[in-house]
């Protein structure tokens, strides 16, 4: 399907004796945060021991794998690629031993200066086993002449710019990290006598976790035999938040930000039922990613809700399309639609974002074949005209449809009968009072975080954006 695609997610657990077999439980609660590699490092108190592989988290353990992963602290990862081709090596947890002793570490972000970082460590001799920008922070880790193990953490985290929320691992410890901005979500609970982080609260619910607070940003929590200790070593920053973690990636029954994402995505779409009304029969979701929003859209217009697409659950990343000849399947093979339901309606087709506009432009058609009179397209947050850099996979600009084409030009391309989109400020009424601890820049282009050569040339070496279009 053609969404932007969250990066990572990170879990992490001390003093429990069953550490790798709840941290797999977690990942697969977090398995919609990245599908192409998942990992578990473990430590007894003696080894930090370490297993990843390409795949889902139930395809990359078994019981025997987890059997291995002995000890009573853990953390875990699963991987959508994005700084880094999709590779093993790039796979986390990524473990390295140094002066320091072991440690492991998970990232979920992207942080904006690791390839300045990373060219100056490689001219000072050091080797990269990965395409991956999070290795550079275990090169800082291995460098640092700070004495103690989180003094050298500190050390090494006070040197990145960008997005990451980070679980690290070593021999007796366990630390929860957080950007000064708190672009992405790392949530700490409770599960008898450990403490568990996870990206998302939904991975807590699954182990029977209880949430007891976000990790705060530019916090570095350090959970060891001696209790819990809070380090706050970045000076303040402007919170930047991203806001698509609750328009898109996050599972609707995770609270993060402190904000139920059910709650917040119904009400997009009330907001997107007031800003951006249809004379309509009914209100279609595209699955899954516009169900609460259209939730929303139907309770605000008095318009019923009706399921006219069904999604097929079983389609993995796996799926090989049976031959050249018959490739048109498409969409259809993860979609279909209930002509019951739609022939002779005039259907709202509800969904939280366009992206580049193929897919859509074939659900549309796919309505309509099944018989609909007329389909306006509902879009539950704003046009997406800007890459993002804080860890999450955009496509170019050139290829972003919203950043190329007028309203006009979109619904002539999706063939719609009318497409409209939630404003920026009803996106933004719905956190209220925090609106300006959000990043919203996949909506305006306007960056929280500066880059750390001219914006234009990061852009271009980013290789995000055309020639062209970051001169303009
Ligand atoms: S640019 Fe968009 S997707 Fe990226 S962190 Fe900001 S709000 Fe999130």
């Amino acid at each position: 399907m053609d969404k932007l695609h969250e990066e990572c997610g990170v879990f992490g657990i001390f003093g429990h004796p069953e550490a790798a077999n709840l941290t797999y439980l977690g990942l697969y609660a977090l398995q919609h945060r990245g599908q192409e590699s998942a990992g578990i490092a473990a430590s007894d108190g003696e080894q930090v021991r370490v297993s990843r592989d390409m795949g889902y988290v139930a395809d990359v353990f078994d019981s025997e794998t987890l059997a291995h992963l002995a000890g009573t602290a853990a953390i875990g990862h699963v991987r959508y690629s994005t700084a880094g081709e999709s590779r093993l090596t790039n796979a986390q947890p990524i473990l390295i031993d140094c002066n320091h002793g072991q440690i492991a570490i998970c990232h979920n972000g992207n942080l904006v200066n690791a390839r300045e970082l990373r060219e100056e460590l490689v001219r000072q001799g050091s080797i990269f086993q990965s395409g991956s920008d999070t290795e550079v922070i275990l090169h800082l880790y291995a460098r640092s002449r700070a004495v103690g193990v989180d003094e050298a953490i500190v050390d090494s985290i006070s040197q990145v710019q960008g997005a990451f929320s980070l679980a690290l691992l070593t021999r007796d410890r366990l630390v929860a990290v957080r950007d000064p901005h708190g672009f992405r979500p790392l949530a700490l609970g409770r599960l008898d006598n450990a403490w568990v982080v996870a990206s998302e609260t939904c991975a807590m619910d699954l182990i029977g976790a209880t949430y007891v607070r976000d990790v705060e940003p530019g916090e570095v929590l350090v959970v060891s035999a001696a209790g819990v200790r809070s380090i706050k070593p970045f000076p303040p920053a402007p919170l930047a938040h991203c806001i698509f973690e609750h328009v898109y990636f996050a599972r609707p029954d995770s609270y993060v930000f402190g904000r139920s994402v059910n709650e917040v995505r119904t009400e997009l779409g009330r907001n997107l039922a007031r800003e951006q009304p249809a004379a309509a029969d009914v209100v279609v979701p595209v699955p899954d990613s516009g169900v609460c929003a259209a939730m929303g859209y139907a309770e605000e217009s008095g318009i019923s809700l009706r399921m006219g697409l069904i999604r097929n659950h079983y389609v993995g990343r796996t799926f090989i399309q049976p031959q050249q000849s018959i490739r048109h399947f498409g969409v259809k093979v993860k979609l279909n639609p209930v002509r019951s339901i739609l022939e002779g309606k005039r259907v709202v087709l509800v969904d939280d974002s366009i992206v580049r506009g193929t897919t859509s432009r074939k659900i549309v058609r796919m309505v309509r074949a099944a018989g609909a009179k007329e389909v306006h397209v509902r879009i539950s947050c704003p046009p997406t005209i800007s890459p993002c850099f804080y860890g999450v996979d955009t496509p170019r600009k050139s290829e972003l449809i919203a950043a190329t084409h007028t309203i006009d030009e979109i619904t002539q391309f999706l063939e719609a009968d009318s497409v409209a989109y939630l404003s920026l400020e009803g996106l933004l009424s719905t956190v209220g009072a925090e609106r300006n601890a959000y990043c919203r820049s996949c909506y305006t282009g306007v960056y929280p975080v500066e880059f750390p050569r001219d914006e234009a040339t990061y852009l271009q070496l980013a290789l995000k954006l055309d020639k062209e279009t970051v001169a303009g």
